[in-house]
């Protein structure tokens, strides 16, 4: 499957970007073009395969049926411009470049950083059980993450984007601000750092989370049943962006595994399919376009800032 994808990046980078940066005269970023096509590849390939799963599950056992789509289109450019387009190129490469920059600086100065397998030498030969430790502890900070952007008003008013969606289905995972993305970017960088995750485990690793993303979102009636325990299904995460949930009182933070939610006492298991969307959000957030939409988070955002009264809560 990887030679799969490298021969596929290999004819994008040869016959569409090293063409075009030899014509800008931009041929020093010719070591890296590769790379760009590779991780535009995956991204692709991760949408393809989430729409082969989740759309026909959607038409069989939808929680809503909606007469017009508007809304949903925005969310597919959402999807195609953080998975496929600048974003990931951008976070991946940056990622990689100063991990590599950081951790080379830190042996230079004689201090080796941590990765799982140095901390607990019984995981070395066993890659399937390091790569779901590792699964777990990025859940966990996205856990933290994700509650603590209902905690703080001004980082809320950029999340509410995510909330305003009233049709949410597969598409909505990455319907976020773009400040909330940059928050989002930084927040995992620190923690890649932290628990030394190899920079060629990580691109796989944020596939297989986003599915489940991305699923979790999905407009299907579905639970999990006892595995719901474990794993975040479309009914746990639909608890989440319920109507009445919106704002610093909710509930089921989690991205991927319920587990944080538990031991944090924040899981709510009720067996119900509720609205989604949020009242409290300009109706630019809900059904405007891209634009309209981020203008609107970052007015909210500047408002946030600069009012002192805590936005009442319901
Ligand atoms: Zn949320
Ligand atoms: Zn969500």
């Amino acid at each position: 499957m990887d030679r799969f994808f490298s021969i596929i990046a290999g004819y994008i980078d040869q016959y569409a970007i090293l063409p075009v940066l030899y014509r800008c005269g931009w041929m020093q970023w010719s070591d890296l073009s590769f790379d760009w096509a590779l991780v535009c590849v995956y991204g692709l390939f991760a949408v393809l395969a989430t729409y082969a799963i989740c759309w026909p599950l959607e038409a069989a056992f939808p929680v809503e049926r909606w007469p017009d789509k508007k809304a949903v289109a925005v969310d597919v450019l959402y999807t195609l411009l953080s998975r496929v387009g600048i974003i990931p190129v951008v976070s991946f490469l940056l990622f990689y470049q100063v991990q590599t920059a950081f951790s080379g600086a830190l042996v230079d100065a004689g201090f080796i950083p941590p990765d799982l397998e140095s901390l607990i030498p019984g995981l070395f030969g066993h890659p399937v059980v390091t790569f779901l430790i590792y699964a777990l502890i990025l859940d966990g900070a996205d856990y933290w993450r994700h509650r603590l952007s209902h905690r703080f008003r001004a980082w809320y008013a950029l999340h509410a984007l995510h909330h305003a969606q009233r049709q949410m289905s597969f598409w909505s995972d990455d319907r976020n601000h773009i400040l909330d993305d940059l928050i989002s970017f930084a927040w995992f960088f620190v923690v890649g750092l932290a628990i030394g995750i190899p920079p060629l485990q990580f691109p796989l690793l944020i596939l297989l989370l986003r599915f489940m993303e991305s699923l979790s979102h999905a407009n299907i009636k579905l639970s999990f049943g006892p595995a719901e325990y474990v794993l975040v299904s479309p009914r746990f995460h639909r608890r989440h962006h319920a109507m009445r949930a919106a704002g610093r009182r909710s509930c089921n933070y989690g991205a991927v595994f319920s587990v944080w939610d538990i031991l944090f006492h924040t899981a709510d298991f009720t067996n119900a399919y509720f609205p989604t969307g949020d009242a409290r959000a300009p109706e630019a957030m809900a059904s405007g376009g891209y634009v309209a939409q981020q203008l609107a988070g970052a007015r909210l955002f500047l408002r946030a800032l600069t009012q002192t009264r805590p936005r009442p809560q319901p």
